[in-house]
C-alpha cells in the first residue's frame, strides 16, 4: 500500500469551482473519509485522485509518484462505486478474476489472488454464482473482491453503502472497518452519512463548497469543531447554537440570550476577547443540557417552555422553545415531561463552545 497526497488541487468546471485548493496527505495504511453535503466536491476529489477528472490546479501523488498526467490504469489504484456494476453473464469468481485476466496475470496467481480475497470477505461459497442469485450485500462484497484482487496501492470508494438497506449498511460498514484491518490498505472515502465517516474514518476531511473546513480525527471533529458548520453537519440532532451579546462585568462575562442571561467565568476572558464584536454564538451539543426545574437559578441555565418530545425509546429528544430560540436536549427515556411545561436548561461548563460571530470560527 501506499501514501497518497493532493497539494494544492483545484478543479473549475466552467465558472463552477468544484474544489478548491485542496491540500491532504493520507498515510500509508490510513481510512480517510471526505465528509460533506452533496455537492461540496467530495466525488469531484475522489475522481481527480483515480485521474477520471482533470485537475484544473495543483498535483496528486501516490507513493513518491507524481501521477497528475498519468492514465487511471495507469494509477495502480482501484475503484468501488456505488453502482458496483457486476457482469450479469459471470460467476462470482470470474467477475473477480476478469480484470486480472485482462492484465495478462497467470492463470495460478488469478486463483491464488481470488480465492485469498473470497476468503477475505467471506465469499468462499458463492462463487460459482452469478451476481442474480446474490443478495445486495453479497453483490457488494464482489465489487469489494474485485478491487482488492488488483492489490492496489490504495482504494478509493465512493458512498458504496449507499445501495443497501440500513441493517444490510450497518453489518457492511463493520465488514469494511474489519478488512480496513486485515488488508492494511490506504482508502480514501466519500460519503455524505456521518455515522459511516465516525465509525470507519482514521481521520475524517469536513468539505463545504469545495473547502475543506477540518481534518481531524473523529473524536476531534465531534469534541473539537474547527467552526459552526463542522460543529452542526456533525452530531445529532445538531449542536445548539444561541447567538447572544457579550459584556464583561467585574467578576464574569454576560451573554444576554433572547432576554435571559448565562454567565461565564472570568476564565473566559483569553477566548471572549478575541471576538470581532461584542457578540459571540455558543454551542452546546444537546446531549451536554440538562432538563431541570424551572425555579432553578444557575449561571448557565436558560428557562423555556417545552415544544415538542420525540421519543426513541432509549432516550428521549426534547425541543425547548426559548423565546425565539430552539434548543434541543438528549434526555433519559426514564424523563417525564410534558409539551407545554416550563423547564430549566442547564449546560455542561465543561462542554461550551465559543464561535466568532462574524467568521463562525471557533474560539476554543
Ligand atoms: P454528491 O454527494 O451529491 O455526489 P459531491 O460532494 O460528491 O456531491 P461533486 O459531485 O464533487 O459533489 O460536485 C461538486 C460541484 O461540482 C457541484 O456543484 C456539481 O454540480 C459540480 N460538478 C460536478 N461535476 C460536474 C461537471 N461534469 N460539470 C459541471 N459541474 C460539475
Amino acid at each position: 500500500m501506499a501514501s497518497v497526497s493532493l497539494k494544492h488541487v483545484s478543479k473549475r468546471f466552467g465558472s463552477v469551482t468544484a474544489v478548491q485548493d485542496v491540500n491532504l496527505d493520507i498515510q500509508d495504511q490510513e481510512f480517510l473519509v471526505l465528509l460533506g453535503p452533496s455537492g461540496c466536491g467530495k466525488t469531484t476529489t475522489l475522481r481527480m485522485v483515480a485521474g477520471l477528472e482533470e485537475i484544473s490546479d495543483g498535483a496528486v501523488y501516490i507513493g513518491d509518484r507524481d501521477v497528475t498526467q498519468l492514465p487511471p490504469k495507469d494509477r495502480d489504484i482501484a475503484m468501488v462505486f456505488q453502482n458496483y456494476a457486476l457482469y450479469p453473464h459471470m460467476t462470482v469468481y470470474e467477475n473477480m478474476a476478469f480484470g486480472l485476466k485482462l492484465h495478462k496475470v497467470p492463470k495460478p496467481e488469478i486463483d491464488r489472488r481470488v480465492k485469498e480475497a473470497a476468503a477475505i470477505l467471506g465469499l468462499e461459497n458463492l462463487l460459482t454464482r452469478r451476481p442474480k442469485e446474490l443478495s445486495g450485500g453479497q453483490r457488494q462484497r464482489v465489487a469489494l473482491g474485485r478491487a482488492i484482487v488488483r492489490e492496489p496501492k490504495a482504494f478509493l470508494m465512493d458512498e458504496p453503502l449507499s445501495n443497501l438497506d440500513a441493517k444490510l449498511r450497518t453489518q457492511t460498514r463493520v465488514e469494511l472497518k474489519r478488512l480496513h484491518q486485515r488488508l492494511g490498505a490506504t482508502i480514501l472515502y466519500v460519503t455524505h452519512d456521518q455515522t459511516e465517516a465516525m465509525t470507519m474514518g482514521t481521520r475524517i476531511v469536513v468539505m463545504r463548497d469545495g473547502v475543506v473546513q477540518q481534518v481531524d480525527t473523529p473524536e476531534g471533529i465531534y469534541q473539537r469543531p474547527a467552526n459552526t458548520f463542522v460543529a452542526t453537519f456533525v452530531g445529532t440532532p445538531a449542536m445548539n447554537l444561541v447567538r447572544g451579546s457579550v459584556r464583561r462585568e467585574p467578576a464574569h462575562w454576560q451573554v444576554s440570550v433572547e432576554d435571559q442571561i448565562l454567565r461565564l467565568p472570568v476564565a473566559w476572558s483569553s477566548r471572549l476577547e478575541r471576538l470581532s464584536a461584542p457578540e459571540v454564538i455558543l454551542g452546546v451539543r444537546p446531549e451536554d443540557v440538562s432538563l431541570v426545574a424551572e425555579t432553578e437559578s444557575g449561571d448557565l441555565t436558560l428557562r423555556g417552555a417545552i415544544r415538542l418530545i420525540e421519543p426513541m425509546g432509549h432516550e428521549h429528544i426534547v425541543y425547548v422553545d426559548v423565546g425565539r430560540t430552539s434548543v434541543v436536549v438528549r434526555t433519559p427515556h426514564h424523563w417525564r415531561g410534558q409539551v407545554g411545561d416550563r423547564v430549566g436548561l442547564k449546560w455542561d461548563p465543561d462542554h461550551i463552545h465559543a464561535f466568532d460571530p462574524t467568521s463562525e470560527k471557533s474560539l476554543n
